[in-house]
Parts: C-alpha cells; structure tokens; sequence
C-alpha cells in the first residue's frame, strides 16, 4: 500500500480501500469515458468523509465523489483521482408526518421510492436508472426524469441537503423547516454543481401523496408536429403526469433487442406514452382527453398494473437499447416546444450529411422539449458531430443539456448558452467551496 492508501484506510478502515480491481469505478454507464482511478475508498460517515477529504487536499489529489456511476456526461469518471464511493451511505428515514424523507447520499432512488410507498406516499423524481442512481448522484446533477413534468426536478423536492466541504465545513440548513428564506441557500447550490462544489452526504427531500388513481396510454401519431401538438396540448392538463416522446426507428430497435412485439400492428412515425393520475378514474380522464386529441391514429390503454409496464418498457428501454448497438454520442438536448418539431426534422440531414454512417435516435421528455439525441456508428471521440447538432441547438433557443449536466462531455459548449461574466461568477463560487480544487477537477469548468 502506498502512502495515500495507509491514511485513507486509517480513516476508514483498509477493508474500505481499494487499489485493484478499479475498472468499474474508471468507466462510466455507456462505455464513453474511460478513465484511472487512483483507488477507491468507501467512507460510513460523513465524519469519515471530512478526514478522507483532508487527506487528499494535504496531497494534492483530487477527489471524484461516485454514487451509481449511471450519470451520462463523464462527470463520475476520475483522472487519476481518488474515487469517493458513496454507495455506504444508503440510510433511508421517512417521517410520515411531516411528508419527508432524510436519505444518505448512497440511497438508491429505488429505495428512497420503496420507503415511501411503504408510508403511503411517493418520492417525486423516476428514472429508468432508480436501481443503481442514488441520491447523492441525483442531488448532484439535479436529475429529472420521467415525471419532472408535472412534479418537478430533484431540485423541487429539496428541502435541505447536507454536505461537506474541501474545506471540512459542513452546510446543511439542519432543520426540515419548508420556509426558512434566511439568505444565500447554500445547500441549494450544492444540487446541479455535479460533484464540484462538495460532497453530498445526505439530503431531506419531500414527499407527496400517492394518488388514488393512474391510467397509461401509448397514442401513435402520423407526424411529429401532430404529435408535438398533442403533447402541448395534454400539458396544460393537471391530470397528464407523463408525457414521453418515441420515433419508430427507437421503437423497432427496442422490439429488436429486446425481443418485444411491436406495439401496434401496423409501424407509426411517431408515438406518445401518457398517463395521467387522478382520485378516481384516471382512466376515464384519460380517455376523454385522448379522444378530444387530433390526430391520434392509433391508441394502446393499459387496463392494469402489468399492462401499464408492458407499455412503460417501450420507452424505458430506449437509453439500454442504443448502448447495445455501439457507444453512442449522447446529446441530451431541451428546445422550446414551437421548434421542437422543425429541430428533429432538421438534425437527421445535417448529421447524414457530415457523417453518412451515422444511426440518429431520438426520444425524450417532450413535455418539457428534452430531446435524447444518440448517435452511433461514429466515432465517439469525433467532437465534430457533437459541435454540429449542439451549435443548431443553441440557434433553436435550445439547451446544450435538459437533465444530464455539463461534466467532462459539454465544457466545450457552455458559451454556446452561457455568458463569459456567468462563468466567471461559477468560477469564483467554485473558488470559495472548494478553494484547493479537489473536488471533481476538470467536470463542469475546464480545469
Ligand atoms: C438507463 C438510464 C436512464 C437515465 N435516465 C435519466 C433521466 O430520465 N433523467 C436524468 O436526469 N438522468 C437520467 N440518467 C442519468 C443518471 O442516472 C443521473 O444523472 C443520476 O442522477 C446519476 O446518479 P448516480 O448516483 O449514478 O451518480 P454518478 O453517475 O455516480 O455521478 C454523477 C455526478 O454526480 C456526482 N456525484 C455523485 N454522488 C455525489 C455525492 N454524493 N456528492 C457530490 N457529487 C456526487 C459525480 O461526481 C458526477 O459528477 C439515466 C441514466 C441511465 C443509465
């Protein structure tokens, strides 16, 4: 064992330090970024966490803190750093009473969602990867999901959030109060900071009541403005929690790797999943909504549970589907709803032209314009393609990134949406969190 390793394993003991074996804590979800990490060392506490901390600014390592390592964008993903793995931290706390739960950074989101149920309430944000994403994870990169829609990012379901500093300080605001509007939020800026700010140790986030009621639909559309339509339409109804758009060719490269029949029997440009939650018949809201809908030329109701998954894994197995075809290029993308449609028109043809071996997929959030564009069969290090689609993106009044963040996959293009004063200011708060520059070098702002 090194030096480094010897501290770090009298700080939290060596069965939770790790120098071999370090591929899987080196290589994010889709095989995009490879990277090296130093070692590995899997704090219990936050205590723990301050001293690992201490530690490596004393040695001038910097430190990638990791929780799933499902996150999309290469900001997990260390340089020869010290991986910080989260994963002990997964207590999980609900107080019924006063509707919240506190969760360890470490905490699935699956588990954080099992517990609330378990209450007879619900945890706001979903995301195909609940499993293995934890809630440190998705502090951190401020995840959305599939119902952010009508519930909000996880930045709306905090209430606080407890972290710790390169420094050793400790923010947190230490009470569950829901109003406490004294001055700067810090542990709010924590949320979305991507591992450069500080260590999430723990966070309170809100619960809601579950409700009563919920019915799923997949509706096939013609063309992509009936659908956009569609989908503009249903959001102005507090009944539709879900709004997720699929193009064909997702939804024969789902059915054909993952051994599904096709939805429907005939092929639909474009499809809509829906659902809508309500105190009672959610399915007949769900119905009429859909009938006064243009332009639907097909629908598939799900009469129970089993059924509503049956239509869910369309769409939730779109991000496995591509990554079983090659590595893709993944560009997750928001435009406003009036150019969405004219957008994905217009991206197919700039992306043959360049690169005519190129397979472009696309899905997302539509509800909320996020756009999940993938592109494979190009080399994923060929940054021409990515500059390409982001620059339309940006002329679209776009964003360069609806849910993801920046990491080490964006830094590029943040001038494409971001001033240089706005970067400027992000460095200086960056300087007074993390003043050595330990935390997540080279995520977010380019080293
Ligand atoms: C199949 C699939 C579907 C997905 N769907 C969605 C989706 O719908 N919406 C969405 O927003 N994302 C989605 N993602 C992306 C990903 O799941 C989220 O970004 C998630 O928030 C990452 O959580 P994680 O625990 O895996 O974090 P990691 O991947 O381990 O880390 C992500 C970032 O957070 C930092 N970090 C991790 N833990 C901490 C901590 N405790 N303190 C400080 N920083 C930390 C890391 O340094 C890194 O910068 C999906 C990913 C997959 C594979």
């Amino acid at each position: 064992m090194t030096d480094l390793a010897d501290a770090l394993a009298e700080a939290v003991g060596p069965l939770h330090v790790r120098t071999d074996d370090l591929s899987g804590y080196g290589t994010d979800w889709t095989g995009r970024w490879v990277g090296h990490a130093r070692l590995a060392v899997a704090p219990g506490t936050a205590e723990e966490i301050g001293k690992i901390l201490r530690i490596c600014v004393d040695a001038h390592i910097g430190i990638v803190p990791q929780g799933g390592n499902t996150g999309l964008v290469g900001g997990a993903v260390p340089d020869g750093d010290v991986v910080l793995d989260l994963r002990r931290l997964d207590t999980v706390e609900v107080d019924p009473v006063a509707g919240q739960v506190r969760a360890g950074a470490g905490a699935t989101v699956a588990a954080v969602q099992a517990a609330a149920r378990a209450a007879g309430l619900r945890y706001g944000v979903d995301l195909a990867s609940r499993d293995s994403a934890t809630i440190g994870g998705t502090v951190a990169t401020n995840a959305a999901g599939l119902r952010a829609l009508r519930l909000g990012d996880t930045r709306a379901q905090m209430i606080d959030v407890e972290a710790v500093l390169s420094t050793g300080a400790v923010i947190s605001r230490r009470t569950g109060l829901t109003r406490d509007n004294s001055g700067y939020d810090l542990p709010r800026w924590v949320c979305g900071s991507e591992g450069t700010l500080a260590v999430v140790t723990a966070a309170r986030l809100r619960l809601l009541p579950e409700p009563a009621d919920r019915a799923t639909a997949l509706l096939a559309f013609p063309d992509l403005p009936a659908a956009v339509a569609a989908a503009a339409s249903l959001r102005r109804e507090p009944a539709i929690e879900v709004l997720e758009l699929m193009l064909a060719a997702g939804i024969a490269l789902v059915c054909e790797q993952q051994a599904l029949p096709a939805p429907f029997p005939v092929d639909h440009p474009v499809l809509l999943l829906v659902e809508a939650t309500a105190p009672a018949d959610a399915a007949g809201i769900l119905g009429a909504l859909v009938e006064a809908l243009p332009g639907v030329a097909d629908a598939a109701v799900g009469v129970d549970a089993a059924d509503s998954r049956r239509l869910w894994a369309y769409r939730e197995l779109h991000t496995e589907s591509v990554s079983r075809v090659g590595v893709p290029h993944k560009l997750d993308v928001a435009l406003p709803l009036p150019a969405f449609a004219s957008f994905v028109t217009e991206v197919q043809p700039a992306v043959a032209q360049g690169w005519p071996e190129a397979a472009v997929w696309m899905w997302g959030h539509v509800g909320e314009g996020n756009l999940h564009l993938n592109v494979t069969g190009v080399d994923p290090d060929d940054e021409d393609l990515d500059d390409v689609v982001l620059r339309m993106v940006a002329e679209a009044g776009g964003s360069i990134s609806a849910e993801h963040g920046i990491g080490r996959a964006k830094q590029r293009w943040l001038p494409l949406v971001r001033s240089a004063e706005e970067i400027a200011v992000w460095r200086a708060v960056k300087a007074a969190f993390d003043p050595t520059g330990t935390l997540n070098p080279g995520v977010l702002l380019p080293k």
